[in-house]
């Protein structure tokens, strides 16, 4: 199949844009152009909305039981996994990922239509006792017309995370997928039709953010917004939400600490901080990206982190190696900008990766690199790099830990590495996370996990069965009945 990535999914069909603009697709592994999206207007938006808006209110989707879209969810999932590969070679090509790691996002993907399809006729209401002679009943109803924005870093997973739970409750969707990586959500929704998915159900529209997805955000036919990305824009989500009225889920990024202590068990520990870090080369929100390590232990620690550092590899995707190019141009710099500032402000680097000589020179690479002790108001120990960069902070003892692992203006995921179950459950409350980790850590994993943040992190839980609360509002009916 070769999917026509210039144009809109709108009402069940292809839609011409309504300006000839295009964006180009640019592999990050060679930053060769392999083809272009529409740049799509306030006009194609606001046709996308209204075919969602028509689809809920008067289209055979607003009036499809629970169970049917269950079916319907599930179907999808099956049909993702039939098309598994292709699906993968989209993915990789338009973010640069290594094939098995691409591989297991298509999985991913599959698994939240597996995970909402049984879920969508198991969101039940209830009942509360009240007053001699009444009656009270609670129950969920869709928000109507929800948008999502996604991000570039899991464009296909994303496409699962926020359209599933929101499809799986009866909301109508509308999504603008990341201008730097729109393939996978052009090709998914095609896959979506041929799943059952009546017209209007799923809309697709392309562009750049502050055109379309300012668009979406702000249209008074969007009952509810889903956001993934930069904190920034994040802010500019929430007030476009405000201006009328309606709420979103916003998840924004972080700052994630390793935090280890001298107890720990290092051999379980080292690969998996490793991983945590250069998965998807750093561009993951939750990646763990700054090591937190008790002093008694740097020495006996570090070396061994170092050792396990200095093996990973880069490269294109074929080349499948433990991780990719950066996605853009852009964040290549923005990415290389932090290394170059860490050291000129003189802080060691203690390991670094190799990017594979084979590997494109104009791809978009960024060598792994692990540094520290970093200072603690260092911007590599405060600000998000989203790149394969990990940084060393040392602590005293626990109070320190915690201390240095609130110290920064996110809130997304902690883990904690040690063997003293007491003090496990002292930090798993006093870190401020959405998801803590205890000897084990999962960045992205888990469909089944309630995930968001706090403060610069954003608000609001995707993911498991809070993300059913978050993509619907409740309904108190009160009878009397003498
Ligand atoms: P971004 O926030 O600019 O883009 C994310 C999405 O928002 C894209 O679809 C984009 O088109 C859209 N967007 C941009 N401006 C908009 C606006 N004014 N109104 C509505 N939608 C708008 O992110 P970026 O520039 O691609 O990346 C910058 C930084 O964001 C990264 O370095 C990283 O720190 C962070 N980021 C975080 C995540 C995450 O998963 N939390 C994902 C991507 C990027």
């Amino acid at each position: 199949m070769k999917v026509d990535f210039s144009r809109n999914f709108i009402a069940g069909a292809w839609h011409e844009p309504s300006s000839p603009a295009t964006l180009p697709m640019i592999d990050p592994a060679t930053g060769k152009t392999f083809g272009q999206i529409a740049d799509s207007t306030e006009a194609d938006v606001d046709l996308a909305v209204k075919a969602a808006r028509k689809a809920f209110d008067e289209g055979a989707w607003g009036r499809t039981t629970a169970t049917e879209r269950g079916r319907m969810l599930a179907r999808l999932g099956e049909l993702i996994l039939a098309n598994a590969a292709e699906l993968s070679a989209i993915e990789a090509r338009d973010t640069g990922k290594p094939k098995s790691v691409a591989d297991a996002d298509i999985v991913a993907l599959a698994r939240y239509f597996e995970f909402y399809g049984a879920a969508a006729d198991k969101h039940h209401g209830e009942t509360i006792p009240y007053l001699t002679g009444y009656h009270v009943g609670v129950i969920h109803e869709p928000h109507g017309v929800t948008g999502h924005i996604l991000p570039w870093n899991y464009p296909a997973q994303m496409f699962g995370r926020t359209l599933a739970p929101s499809l799986a409750v009866g909301n109508a969707t509308v999504l603008k997928p990341a201008e730097d990586a729109s393939a996978s959500a052009l090709r998914l929704v095609e896959l979506a039709a041929e799943a059952g998915f009546p017209e209007g159900a799923i809309n697709v529209v392309t562009g750049r953010g502050a055109t379309a997805g300012a668009a979406l955000a702000s249209h008074p036919g969007v009952d509810f917004m889903s956001f993934t990305g930069s904190p920034e824009v994040g802010q500019i989500i929430q007030k476009l939400c405000a201006d009328h009225y309606i709420t979103c889920t916003l998840e924004l990024g972080g700052k994630s600490p390793q935090i280890v202590f001298a107890d720990a068990d290092f051999d379980a520990a080292i690969p998996v901080i490793v991983k945590a870090i250069i998965q998807n080369s750093g561009q993951t929100c939750s990646a763990g990206t700054r090591l937190l390590i008790e002093k008694s232990a740097y020495d006996a620690f570090i070396p061994r982190l170092v050792e396990a550092f200095n093996k990973v590899r880069v490269g294109s995707p074929e080349m499948d190696r433990d991780c990719g190019p950066i996605i853009t141009e852009k964040q290549q710099k923005r990415v290389q900008s932090f290394l170059d500032k860490a050291k000129a402000d003189g802080i060691p680097v203690l390991a670094e990766g190799t990017i594979d000589p084979g590997a494109d020179a104009n791809g978009f690479y960024v060598v792994p690199t692990l540094l520290g002790p970093a200072p603690r108001d260092n911007a590599l120990a405060r600000d998000e790099v989203f790149g394969p960069v990990l940084t060393v902070l040392p602590f005293e003892d626990e109070a320190d830990a915690v201390q240095l692992a609130n110290d920064t203006d996110y809130g997304l995921v902690a883990a904690v590495w040690t063997r003293d179950g007491a003090r496990q459950m002292r930090l798993v409350k006093k870190v401020r996370a959405g998801q803590v980790f205890v000897n084990c850590y999962g960045a992205g994993a888990g469909i089944e996990l309630p995930f968001g943040g706090s403060g610069k992190s954003g608000h609001g839980r995707e993911k498991g069965f809070a993300a059913l609360h978050d993509f619907s509002k409740t309904k108190t009916m009160v009878f009397n009945h003498g």
